[in-house]
Formats: structure tokens, sequence, C-alpha cells
């Protein structure tokens, strides 16, 4: 069976786990948490890097540092993991879902101005696939109303929006280290500040509501309970791990470029013969070759496709289904239909999808789909 993914290792991890085990102390901030700082903060430009044992913590960081109270909507697209919304809703925020565009799962810009109100708060955007949502127009919107923008960058390591890195654009921003994303440590991510007046208060919430990166730094003379937060920092093993993936994140990224370009050079007939549509990556946006998703026709096609493909060896698998359909949210949500987001979650199937993919296995998925298809 070609798996769905398969998590890369370096080499490195286990070298620079145990060198973090040799230095006595493998708690929270310690030496390679603080590479992995300088690391991100120099390679993107944020004003400020926390490490975090999971994106979902640096959103629920992020919900914490922009004050959610009860009542507050955020509106966040349906199509996307549940943490985008579980990290809002822990704080009590109502969800106000947008739909995605037509062409591509990130939602709509321009469609957003309908959704605000006097308790809108913040802005969620899901860079989905690694691809930027049209930032400007969302910022511009923020601006306007008065609106944080928290981007969940979850899959957007190293990708751009007019040049400028995913994650940089909005007030914060969250990343993810999860084994299914380009790079990972199991699990993992950050939080991303750009704008300066949360750093303060984030150390403090990182660090179980304490001043105690103040007082490591020697700025205050003793540390104490100042502010409400949790222990969302990782362990300095992690970290360790995290760092071996980093320093190589453009051999990463290139290898899943050629992976990605190779899918769809070769699906491009099928596409053009009506069979499905291929991913779109808008003028604006780069690719950071997250995955690689082809969109069925209907929702029967490609549950067959799913099941032609298991039965052939090849592991691919459908993606979100559209939160204001989950269990959990369906008799809270009021709001309008989501057709996009609906089609996404009936059409979409994600191919596998991982560095060390060989030539032979993807040329073996291209020609199942081509059999499928065809026949
Ligand atoms: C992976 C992912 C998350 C959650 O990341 P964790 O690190 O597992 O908490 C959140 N949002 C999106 C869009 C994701 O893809």
């Amino acid at each position: 069976m070609i798996p769905f993914n398969k998590p890369y290792l370096t080499g490195k991890e286990t070298q620079y786990i145990f060198e973090a085990v040799n230095t006595g102390h493998i708690s929270g901030n310690g030496t390679f948490t603080k590479e992995c700082h300088r690391f991100l903060k120099d390679s993107f430009g944020f004003k400020k890097v926390l490490l975090t044992t999971s994106c979902t913590d640096a959103l629920e960081m992020a919900a914490m540092l922009i004050n959610i109270q009860p009542g507050d909507e955020v509106i966040i697209p349906s199509y996307t993991f549940v943490s985008t919304a579980l990290a809002f809703v822990r704080q009590g925020a109502d969800i106000v879902f947008a739909d995605s565009t037509p062409e591509h799962p990130n939602l709509d810009a321009t469609k957003l101005e309908s959704l605000i109100n006097s308790k809108t708060k913040a802005i969620v955007p899901v860079h989905y696939a690694g691809v930027a949502c049209d930032m400007d127009a969302i910022m511009e919107l923020a601006h306007k109303h008065q609106l944080y923008v928290i981007e969940d960058a979850a899959q957007a390591i190293d990708s751009y929006y007019k040049g400028r890195p995913l994650g940089t654009i909005g007030h914060l921003s969250a990343f993810s280290f999860h084994e299914t994303k380009n790079i990972q440590s199991g699990e993992g991510g950050f939080l991303g500040i750009n704008d300066e007046k949360f750093i303060k208060r984030a150390e403090i919430l990182w660090e179980k509501g304490t001043n105690r990166a103040e007082f490591f730094r020697g700025e205050v003379n003793k540390y104490g309970w100042v502010d409400t937060g949790s222990s969302f920092l990782p362990s300095d093993i992690i970290a360790a791990f995290l760092f071996a993936q980093l320093e190589h994140l453009h051999e990463i990224q290139n290898r899943r470029k050629e992976i990605w370009n190779q899918y769809f050079k070769s699906l491009k007939e099928l596409e053009t013969e009506g069979y499905f549509k291929l991913p779109v990556i808008p003028e604006y946006a780069t690719n950071n070759a997250h995955m690689f998703y082809l969109l069925c026709n209907t929702a029967d096609q490609r549950n067959q496709l799913l099941t032609f493909l298991k039965q052939h060896g090849v592991h691919a698998v459908f993606h979100y289904l559209s939160l204001h359909s989950s269990p959990f949210y369906s008799n809270k949500y009021r709001g309008n239909p989501l057709p996009n987001s609906d089609h996404f979650s009936d059409t979409l199937v994600r191919l596998p999808f991982y560095f060390e993919l060989s030539e032979e296995h993807q040329l073996k998925v291209i020609h199942t789909i081509e059999r499928f298809f065809r026949s």
C-alpha cells in the first residue's frame, strides 16, 4: 500500500535530542527552543515567535491575546480543521462561517463584509494547502472595521502572498509542526506575533500566567502570577527535533515542489478531458507544496475513486467535513448555506504526498487514477 503520508526524518533529530538531554535541562525555552525562535524570526521576519506544542495551542493563545469574550463573533471559513474554530469557541465566541471561493477552499474575501457587524472581533483566514488567502482585501476590511486578523497558517510554512511570508501579515498567526505538515516535530507549532503590543503578554500566557521569561532575562528580580495563561511551551526535546527539520527547510520544500509539479503535469490531460479539476494557485500566491488534491465532479465519483485507489494499493483521502455541519456546531449555526464549502467537502481528494514518495510510487498513483477515469 502506498501510504497517504510518511513523516520525513532528516537524520539529525536524534543527535540534537541527545545534545539537548546532555545539557541537563530539557524543560521549555531552552537552548534549542531559542535556536528555533531565531531561525523562524530571521527567515520570515516575525516581530516575535513562541514555540508551542501545537497550532491549536497557538490559536488558543491568539484568542486569549485578543481577549475574546462570550458573545464576540469570529469569522472563519467552514472548510477548515476543528482547531480554527475551537480555540475561539473555548473563549465563548460565536462562530460566523464564511464560504470558500468557488475555485479554492480559501475563504471568499469578496463576501466577507456582509458577515461583519458590531459584535465581530476577528477574522481568521486559513491558508488552505499553504496557498494564500487574499490578504490585502482581508486586511483592508479588518482595518476599516477595527478587527483583528489571526492567520491560521498551519499548512503555510515558507509560503508567500505578493512576496510576503504567510503568517507575517495578520496581527497574529499560528503554525503547525504536526507530523502531517511539511516540517514536523510529531506534535508542535508556533505563535507568530506581528503587532508588538502583544509580545509581553504572549510571553506571560505562554508561561502559565507568570513573568518567568522576563525574570530569566534579568528584567525583573522576582517572578510570580500576573495574568491568565497555560503551559503552552514545548519541552526542549521537541525543539531539538524541530531544529533538525528547520535546518533542512529548503531541501524539503524543493523535493515537495518536484512531487507537486509531477502530479500537476501528469494529470493535466485528464483535467482537460473534464474528469476533474486540478488545484488553482492565484497569481498573488506561491505554492509551498503542502498537499496535492483533485476536485472530482460529484461526491459519488469521489467516493468511487477513493475505493478504486484503495483496492489498487493507493491510500488517498478526502479532507474536511465542513464545520457548520459538524455534530458539535450544526445546531448552533444559524447562518446561510455554504455551497462552496460543502462542494469541497464532497469532492476533494488528497493524493499520497511526502518527501520520500519515490518516482515509481508516484507513477503508480498517476496510472491508477488514469485507469479509473479511462475505463
Ligand atoms: C493541522 C492544522 C491545525 C492543527 O494543528 P495542530 O498542530 O495539530 O494543532 C489547525 N488548522 C489547520 C488549517 C491545520 O491544517
